[in-house]
């Protein structure tokens, strides 16, 4: 028996602009459908490979899957939101006098 590939279906919230596990161990096509539902439902989806089963019978309680819907969040956040770097001078950079006691 052939071992299918899994996908694990995470969705936007749009409020707190966080992804959710929605769904695992799926099939490809399973996936597809399920984020198609969704996405009719005007939710934001991302389909992700699933390297392993998961044991949890729930996605949205699964801590593999949050694990991936947090990555994907930060994945988000980094990308898409403006990044404040503060700009720093050469703040104390008084490395070459060493005080003498
Ligand atoms: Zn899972």
């Amino acid at each position: 028996m052939t071992q299918e590939s899994l996908r694990v279906v995470v969705s936007l919230d749009p409020e707190a602009q966080s992804f959710r596990p929605s769904a695992h161990n799926l099939t490809a096509s399973q996936a597809v459908e399920y984020a198609q539902t969704l996405k009719l439902n005007g939710l934001d989806t991302k389909i992700v490979d699933q390297p392993k089963k998961h044991r949890t019978e729930n996605a949205e309680t699964c801590k593999q899957c949050k694990k991936t819907a947090d990555a994907l969040t930060e994945e988000l956040h980094n990308s898409s939101g403006t990044q404040e770097l503060p700009e720093q001078g050469q703040g104390s950079a008084t490395d070459s006098e060493e005080p003498t006691p």
